[in-house]
């Protein structure tokens, strides 16, 4: 959510996200705040997404879980997926890493308080990793996570925010599937990536200034090209007069029926929001 309490507005990867794919549905989105409520299926996996993020926190925090394990055989697996394939994130070898769940940090950039939250920070006096869960169905393509703007910030508020060089710091996710199937993908960082990740940061950001500023003129944020694929699937194709080219007009909150969403989706599928 959009705020103004400290001056600065705040932004998530998930409104950046937004932002780029359609100026005009993050204005329904966040400054209208017009959103469709989610259908049952999407808010179940929200659930289920939010309830193993919780487990993970009271993991590293070191708090009894044998509870939650009881009572969810999803997690149950989820777990043991865990303790088999990658047991050095469950369990603390060094007392000299520092190891933090739902790890926030802010950056001021420009006129923005940009925000994001880590699942798992752990570092050491060498390097940091990020580490992020996903209970999404289907891992996305590597590329598309690439570009990802919670891969991209990620990173970067890390790189700006801490003394680590851009090298000695990554991001990995972990995508745990509903057969306990257990992924991960990870990105390395580097001086070039976080460079480039500024520039396209200051792009969009400068945009958004001026689009904030026609909006409070009475002016709309720009939509994407008449065609566009977007358009097919998003909630707000009737008003946006685009409704005539959707096949299939559904909640964009439908990740599973919708293939442009994946992107979209990535960061805030069963992610605890910011
Ligand atoms: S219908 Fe098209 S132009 Fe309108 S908000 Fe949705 S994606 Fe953007």
């Amino acid at each position: 959510m959009l705020s103004t309490s400290t001056q600065l507005l705040r932004l998530s990867q998930g409104q950046l996200n937004l932002l780029e794919r359609c100026p005009r549905q993050f204005q329904h989105t966040y400054l209208q705040q017009l959103n469709s409520p989610l259908n049952p299926e999407y808010q179940e996996g929200q659930t289920l997404g939010s309830r193993f993020h919780r487990l993970m926190q009271q993991q590293t925090m070191g708090l009894p879980i044998e509870s939650f394990l009881q009572e969810d055989a999803q997690l149950q697996s989820w777990m043991k997926a865990f303790a088999d394939a990658a047991p050095e994130i469950l369990t603390d070898a060094n007392s000299e890493t520092f190891r933090d769940s739902e790890h926030y940090r802010t950056l001021h950039f420009s006129d923005y308080l940009l925000t994001v939250i880590y699942d798992l920070l752990i570092a050491d006096n060498l390097q940091a990793q990020i580490l992020d869960w996903k209970t999404s169905p289907k891992p996305p393509n590597k590329r598309y996570l690439e570009k990802n703007w919670q891969t991209r910030l990620y990173l970067y508020v890390l790189g700006e925010t801490s003394e680590y060089p851009p090298e000695n710091i990554s991001m990995t996710y972990w995508f745990v599937q509903s057969e306990g199937k257990l992924q991960s993908i990870k990105f390395s960082y580097n001086t070039a990536a976080h460079e480039q990740t500024a520039k396209k940061l200051w792009e969009l950001l400068s945009k958004l200034t001026n689009w904030l500023e026609g909006y409070q003129q009475g002016e709309q944020f720009p939509q994407v090209a008449l065609g566009n694929k977007a358009c097919e699937y998003c909630q707000f194709a009737t008003r946006c007069d685009r409704a005539q080219t959707s096949t299939n007009i559904i909640s964009a909150a439908n990740p599973a029926s919708n293939i442009d969403n994946t992107l979209l989706n990535v960061g805030s599928i069963q992610e605890v929001s910011l």
